[in-house]
């Protein structure tokens, strides 16, 4: 494995991102700013990133020699999605420091090692079970409970890979019809409101959280976000406290997001994690308009080895909406709404689901 801890760069260096979706794109265009440049490697030749750099690669993640041509192309190598193949990542970190550190990717790409990961900080998930057959499946609805969350270990986002299971449900169907065998069960969290921490760590261990965002989520993708979060200062230090926690333990580098479930009153914990996702994330999209520093931009100082940024919220963060499909059509109409900037990512045609752009309104504090 190659040295993260000595990465330097300087302006006119070169970033490898693995991945040309929009979070790509919004990274080299962070990375732009600061005045280094990117590489994109992404299979997909519609890559809404490769836009916006000079250099791509399009092969496939399984390519070793277009890997190999990638790296040496590069001073250091992101990525922007989870889901990079351990192999992939492994023949990057033989020639170029992969930031954040590719053992991450074992832990985060597999919602059980993750949450066991979670649990053994001593910090609250839902209550969970690992399934590997229907009849480990009834066991652990005997244990947690109706309503659950049945969740594929692997390949999950945007709410694909699971299903709630009810009281009356056919048991059987339900796990025929999720089409793996590795599976995590999770009590059905009652929660009050989802919120998520961005946090950046540097190789130096300096850790830097955005306010706690609020989010809201319809057909289980994100389409609202809302900072700060209207939660009391306990609990959103608390939420600060374990996204700290969690970068610090996994030796992080870079932006990571943890997801969680805030509770209503009760006796056990106010805060649950969800997830943690490794990456620059959708619920920290309104810190491009909204604070001095980005999360994007957080994430390129984290991995070049400068220093963080001491982020300052402009306002109140009214909403952040995800332009989902069909509803990028509206972008003209966005155009014409006083306070609010558009983000368009460029993507081909609009599919139901799509993440297509977002806007972000932010109200001023009084009297500016
Ligand atoms: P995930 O893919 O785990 O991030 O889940 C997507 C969304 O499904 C979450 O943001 C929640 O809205 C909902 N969800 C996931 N797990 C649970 C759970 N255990 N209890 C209640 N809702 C959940």
């Amino acid at each position: 494995m190659t040295d993260t801890n000595r990465v330097k760069l300087k302006p006119g260096d070169t970033i490898g991102i693995l991945g040309g979706g929009q979070l790509g794109r919004m990274l080299a265009m962070a990375a732009a700013r600061l005045g280094l440049r990117c590489q994109v490697f992404s299979p997909d030749p519609d890559s809404p990133a490769f836009d916006v750099v000079l250099n791509a690669t399009c092969a496939e993640y399984a390519d070793v020699e277009a890997l190999e041509l990638f790296a040496n192309d590069v001073d250091v190598i992101t990525y922007e999605f989870e889901n990079v193949p351990a192999a992939a990542a492994m023949v990057l970190d033989a020639r170029r420091p992969v930031l954040p550190n590719r053992k991450i990717l074992e832990t985060t790409q597999d919602r059980l090692a993750e949450k066991d990961f979670v649990a053994r900080l001593g910090i609250g998930t839902a209550v969970y079970a690992d399934v590997t057959s229907v009849t480990s499946l009834r066991e652990a609805i005997f244990r947690i409970g109706l309503p659950a969350v049945l969740k594929t270990r692997r390949f999950g986002y945007d709410g694909k890979g699971q299903a709630i299971i009810r009281e009356g449900d056919d048991i059987a169907k339900v796990w025929t019809s999720l089409g793996t065998k590795q599976a995590i069960l999770e009590a059905f969290v009652p929660f009050e409101r989802e919120i998520s921490v961005i946090a950046a760590r540097s190789a130096a261990g300096q850790v830097e959280c955005f306010d706690v965002t609020e989010n809201e989520h319809r057909d289980h993708i994100l389409k609202l976000s809302r900072a700060p979060a209207p939660i009391p200062d306990s609990l959103a230090d608390e939420a600060r406290s374990v996204a700290s926690r969690i970068a610090s333990a996994l030796d992080y580098v870079g932006v990571l997001a943890v997801e969680m479930f805030v509770l209503a009153n009760g006796t056990g914990p106010k805060v649950l994690v969800n997830e943690i996702a490794p990456r620059v994330h959708n619920s920290g999209h309104w810190t491009l308009d909204g604070a001095s520093v980005s999360q994007f931009e957080q994430h390129i100082r984290a991995i070049a080895g400068w220093p963080l940024g001491k982020p300052v919220r402009h306002g109140e963060v009214v909403t952040m909406t995800n332009l989902i499909g069909d509803e990028i059509n509206s972008y003209e109409e966005w155009l014409t709404v006083q306070g609010a900037t558009i983000h368009i990512y460029g993507k081909g045609a609009p599919r139901p689901g799509r993440k297509m752009g977002h806007v972000t309104e932010v109200r001023p504090p009084k009297g500016k």
